[in-house]
């Protein structure tokens, strides 16, 4: 039996010469250490070795390390969500009494985590226009200490100018944060344009495949070191089993991204020439408001497109319900298309005036452009657009 229990508790029937070409989940929540040394080198961080689970977990810390060098970042950190990593990023950097400068124009879960859960904790808010964001140092006050904002903005992909943002913080040491999402680290690197940290809903694009919920952090080794402090005990952690995922989803990153790009852009080109539809939001169209910022500091314009089709929210209605190819579904990023109307989810319940400000019309579809055949989709729209 002795020989048995052993083996079990120490998996000796594997083979240690075995070198796997893929990453191996290190499925467990605890670490054996040989003595009493090897813990207080570990408490005293002078060792390499994991602990705990909650803390860290060596599958995904081969992938961190790799959210790391996609965004030319010193070191990054996963989360069980995006709102996992906005949560536990915030509640690391700020205290009672201090201000977060956001952009109004934000997903909707970051907006309520600012405006109405920090307030209960004294964490003020200041919400900023996309103009106002463009003269970054009028925004910042004495208790300013975190700038948080997004670009491309969903869903009319209006872009923000990155680098001033960034130098404008640097300047008064505030922590400048913007969420990639939407743009992913293959058609955007925040940091070599000065910002502290990156954020990611790693849910959409850096996974890919609509099947994992995960959050990202990447910056400098002293911000995460604090930010790393939160996560251990707020255990908003990512899984291994997830982290395994989401390193698999990174290997295709590049190719995916190439092709989430120009199936975008032919749909978007198509859709623009289109006379049944009133408007294309999409970066990489000269028309856009933001191209030639878009141009300058994106590398490729993204998997999303925004198509006004006019005529209410009805004419919306019917385009969305007709869909055969596309998916009516929330989210985006992944290797199917999904369609949404921005007034039944991101803006769901907002007012005229507030459908106003975030530059939303009734009749708003947002695509988020898969990796089909770019023909089949814009077969799919076209029978769409009939109604
Ligand atoms: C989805 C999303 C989030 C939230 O991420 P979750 O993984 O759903 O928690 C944050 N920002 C943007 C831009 C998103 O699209």
């Amino acid at each position: 039996m002795r020989a048995a229990t052993e083996m079990i508790h120490r998996g000796e029937g594997v083979n240690r010469d075995a070198d796997p070409l893929t990453l191996p989940i290190y499925e467990t929540t605890t670490f054996v250490f040989e003595n009493a040394e090897q813990v207080k080198a570990y408490n005293a961080g002078r060792s390499q070795r994991f602990l705990y689970s909650r803390y860290g977990n060596p599958t995904t810390a081969a992938v961190e390390q790799t959210i790391a060098r996609l965004e030319g970042a010193e070191t990054a950190m996963l989360f069980s969500s995006g709102m996992a990593a906005t949560a536990t990023t915030l509640l690391a950097l700020l205290k009672s009494g201090d201000e977060v400068v956001c952009s109004s124009a934000i997903y909707g879960g970051t907006l309520h985590l600012i405006a109405d859960l920090f307030p209960r904790y004294g964490i003020k808010a200041r919400f900023a226009t996309v103009d106002e964001l463009a003269r970054p140092e009028a925004l910042l006050g004495s208790s300013t200490r975190a700038v948080w904002f997004e670009s491309p903005i969903n869903p009319t992909l209006r872009c923000v100018d990155i680098a001033p943002i960034a130098a404008a913080c640097r300047a008064r040491q505030i922590v400048s944060i913007i969420d990639n999402t939407f743009a992913s680290p293959f058609n955007q690197r925040p940091i070599p344009l000065g910002v502290d940290l990156v954020m990611h809903s790693v849910t959409k694009y850096l996974n890919g495949h609509s099947d994992v919920t995960a959050g990202a952090i990447a910056g400098s080794a002293a911000l995460v070191e604090q930010i790393d402090k939160a996560r251990r005990l707020l255990g908003t952690i990512l899984d291994p089993h997830a982290a395994y995922a989401i390193g698999r989803g990174l290997k295709t990153l590049a190719v995916r991204m190439e092709r989430h790009n120009s199936n975008a852009m032919a749909v978007a080109r198509w859709l623009e020439n289109d006379p049944r539809v009133l408007q294309v939001y999409d970066p990489g169209l000269p028309s856009h408001p933001d191209h030639a910022l878009a141009a300058r500091q994106m590398r490729g314009f993204g998997g999303m497109v925004c198509v006004d089709v006019g005529g209410g929210q009805d004419r919306a209605e019917r385009f969305f319900d007709r869909l055969q190819v596309i998916k009516r579904a929330a989210s985006l990023g992944g290797v199917e298309s999904l369609c949404s109307l921005p007034v039944l989810t991101s803006q769901w319940g907002h007012s005229d005036a507030q459908l106003a400000d975030a530059g939303v019309t009734r009749s708003m579809v947002r695509l988020s452009i898969g990796l089909e055949d770019p023909q089949d989709l814009i077969e799919d729209l076209d029978q769409a657009l009939k109604s």
